[in-house]
């Protein structure tokens, strides 16, 4: 496999979708991070983010609505060597798989998950998710959302994840810098990227976003304050590292508890030479 992730396959995303900062953004990361395409298996979950599957060479999983961390941690599991990234929507990493969110990052797994935030199903034409916020107008609430919308990096805060960030598809150099900190890091990390469906969210547009996010200056020293900080408000959202710790991952846990028999032995022996 070569090393420019490119695979020629013809990307249908719409015309201007924020998907495409984001893709650009995470090949340009890899390629940084001198990752090889046969060293990265990245798994999609359903959605219009899941149709970046075809798009960055590696060996690729596109797995069930919402079973894109538990893929990824079962990947990580089977062959610790590789860089693995789980790359969903807000529908599909926060309503379907939310319940995997909370546990990959309180056990400190040690993979990347990256939420495709566009606060809205686009793929399906523009039903309300668990992100769009409260009262917008979509077809699915013509009288506006009645529920609060989910935070993401708030979530993974209280989870316990030892890195969470937050960056935009509309500036890639943030996005670029945010990724390659997040895939270095040891232990579970989760990525909110901020990217405007510009055919189905009509609020929340790259205009809308530049006028309110603003790049954190300094990362929080405790989840309190990151927690705080990480809150929308209506004139301002911060973009960058809300915490970033250095703790134990899931196998080296595993491996310090036990010398030959341990589970994490056994996974060890089991994996496949790269
Ligand atoms: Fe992108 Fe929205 Fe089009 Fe999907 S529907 S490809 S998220 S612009």
């Amino acid at each position: 496999m070569s090393d420019n992730f490119n695979t020629g396959v013809v990307n249908h995303w719409c015309p201007g979708c924020g998907g495409f900062g984001s893709l650009q953004a995470l090949k340009d990361t890899l390629k940084k991070l001198q990752i090889k395409s046969e060293n990265l298996a990245i798994v999609y979950g359903i959605g219009c983010s899941g149709n970046m599957n075809t798009q960055i060479k590696a060996y690729i999983y596109h797995t069930l609505h919402g079973r894109t961390i538990p893929t990824a941690i079962g990947i990580k599991l089977a062959n610790p060597k590789l860089t693995v990234i789980a790359i969903g929507g807000d529908g599909d990493m926060l309503g379907e798989g939310l319940g995997h969110l909370p546990h990959a990052a309180r056990y400190n797994h040690n993979i990347t998950a990256i939420i495709l935030n566009n606060q809205v199903y686009g793929l399906t034409t523009g039903q309300s998710s668990p992100t769009t916020p409260r009262g917008a107008k979509t077809i699915t609430d013509p009288e506006g959302v009645i529920a609060e919308p989910l935070e993401p990096v708030a979530i993974s805060l209280a989870s316990g994840a030892s890195h969470v960030s937050r960056s935009f598809s509309g500036d890639s150099l943030h996005l670029s810098k945010t990724l390659e900190s997040a895939i270095a890091h040891p232990g579970f990390s989760l990525v909110e990227i901020l990217q405007p469906c510009v055919s189905y969210n009509k609020i929340n547009t790259f205009i809308w976003f530049r006028q309110r996010i603003k790049p954190i200056t300094q990362t929080p020293k405790n989840i309190a304050t990151a927690i705080t900080l990480s809150a929308w408000t209506d004139n301002t959202i911060h973009i960058g590292e809300f915490i970033k710790q250095q703790r134990p991952v899931f196998l080296g846990k595993l491996v310090k508890t036990d010398s030959t028999n341990s589970y994490a032995s056994l996974l060890l022996n089991f994996s496949r030479p790269v």
